[in-house]
Order: C-alpha cells, then sequence, then structure tokens
C-alpha cells in the first residue's frame, strides 16, 4: 500500500485518502485579459511531463481536505517529500535529504 504524508495531519496514510489536483507552482497570470489565446491556453492547458522530479499538488481529501505540494519520482513512483501549499518550490539539496 503506497503511503502519503499530509504535511498538516503530520502523518503517512493510504493513498486512497488522497486525490491528485494537477502540477504545482502553476502561477495565475495578474491581468488575463491581456493574454493572447495561445498564452491563455498554454496557462490552463499545457503542463510538464518529466522523467523523474515532478511537483504536484495533491489534497488530502478523506482526512484534513486541505491541498498540499508533493515532489514525486515520476520514473519509481515514490514520493521524494511533501510540502504546505504556498511554500516556494523545494531545492535539489532538501529533495536530497528526503530522499535518504
Ligand atoms: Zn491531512
Amino acid at each position: 500500500m503506497l503511503l502519503i504524508h499530509c504535511p498538516y495531519c503530520r502523518e503517512a496514510r493510504p493513498e486512497i485518502e488522497f486525490s491528485y489536483a494537477g502540477e504545482a507552482h502553476i502561477a495565475r497570470p495578474a491581468d488575463p485579459s491581456v493574454l493572447s489565446d495561445e498564452a491563455w491556453r498554454d496557462f490552463l492547458f499545457i503542463r510538464s511531463n518529466p522523467r523523474g522530479t515532478h511537483y504536484e499538488r495533491w489534497r488530502h481529501t478523506h482526512g484534513c481536505a486541505r491541498f498540499f505540494n508533493a515532489v514525486r519520482d515520476t520514473v519509481s513512483d515514490k514520493f521524494l517529500m511533501t510540502y504546505e501549499a504556498g511554500r516556494p518550490r523545494p531545492s535539489e539539496a532538501e529533495i536530497e535529504e528526503h530522499r535518504s
């Protein structure tokens, strides 16, 4: 069973309690009315699809119901770390601390 650590509940819980909520750190444009159709399309639909480290939003749907961010390795499907929403993207050094 895959366990995911909720940074708010501060415990690892079964993955069935969680919902994937898309890529993390996608900033909403300050003034969407000035964007071209292509730029608006890119904001809405274009996402990265990396092999390896991926920054994701997750929600503890059947727990505290809060959104948080996670760093997951898409090759091994392992969660490298989770952190509160609103925190900046963690550095490689910070991720490495959690990897071991
Ligand atoms: Zn929680």
